[in-house]
């Protein structure tokens, strides 16, 4: 689904990825560990194609497609979702139009007829339910004013109704409250299965404990430096990255 070779990007002239190599199969969920500053951050950013992130050398293929030559839109369209930790929030654009407008490129890419408002309606409200979100979230501004958790319940509603081949979440040195990881948790969760992959992104192991991950990497210092299974997380809770930063 994912296969990242010797990956190496900088930005503003400075390197921060120094040869990543990554693999995700359908239907992994693969965690990425690594101390602050270590370049989780931009690897998700360089995934998703933001403005900036040079990418120097070194490959990344999705679903067997060049990923590094798609646009980001084109990324989306074809399955990729991204979540960041803090959504932005859009003013003036209706939640309900920029989620039907997201899932609608995604069926024009796929060849699917588009959803016009009221089919878009049904659906959206058959998710909101299941995620217990109210329906006025539908009628206001993209985010704006949302508290954390319900932007955390936004971000989980966008990735019920695109249902990716591969989510890429960063939540990084996040302030997120049990809550929230919870939210964020039972989204990744209640997609699992063998047409869906994930990566995801974490400062701290608590996270990895409502999403079990398959594979386990630490990043440090813009490489991979150690990878294993789920116990490696807790290995890493309890030791700390001291022995991955000396070596
Ligand atoms: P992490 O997510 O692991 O904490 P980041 O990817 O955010 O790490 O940052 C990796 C390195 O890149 C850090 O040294 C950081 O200071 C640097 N960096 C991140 N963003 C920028 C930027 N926009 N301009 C310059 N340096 C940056
Ligand atoms: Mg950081
Ligand atoms: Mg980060």
């Amino acid at each position: 689904m994912l296969d990242i070779r010797n990956l190496t990007a900088e930005i503003d002239g400075k390197q921060i990825l120094r040869g990543i190599d990554l693999e995700i199969r359908p239907g992994e969920v693969h965690a990425i560990m690594g101390p602050n500053g270590s370049g989780k951050s931009t690897l998700s950013y360089v995934l998703a194609g933001r403005e900036g992130y040079e990418v120097t050398g070194g490959s990344a293929e999705f679903d067997g497609k060049d990923l590094l030559a798609m646009e980001p839109e084109e990324r989306a369209a074809l399955g990729l979702f991204l979540a960041f930790q803090y959504p932005v929030e859009l003013p003036g654009v209706g939640n309900a139009n920029f989620l039907r407008t997201a899932l609608n490129a995604q069926r024009r890419v796929r060849g699917e007829l588009e959803l016009d408002a009221m089919q878009f309606l049904k659906l959206a409200r058959a998710r909101m339910k299941d995620l217990s979100m109210p329906e006025d979230m539908l009628k206001r501004g993209v985010n704006v004013g949302f508290s954390g958790g319900e932007k955390k319940r936004n971000e989980v509603l966008q990735m019920a109704l695109l249902q990716p081949k591969l989510a890429i979440l960063d939540e990084t040195d996040s302030g997120l409250d049990i809550d929230a990881l919870r939210i964020v948790a039972d989204g990744v969760n209640a997609l699992r299965g063998p047409g869906f992959s994930a990566l995801v992104i974490t400062h701290y192991q608590r996270l990895l404990n409502y999403i079990v991950p398959d594979r386990v990497h630490v990043l440090v210092k813009g490489r991979i430096v150690r990878s294993g299974g789920p116990e490696l997380a807790e290995e890493l809770e309890a030791s700390g990255y001291a022995g991955d930063l000396a070596a």
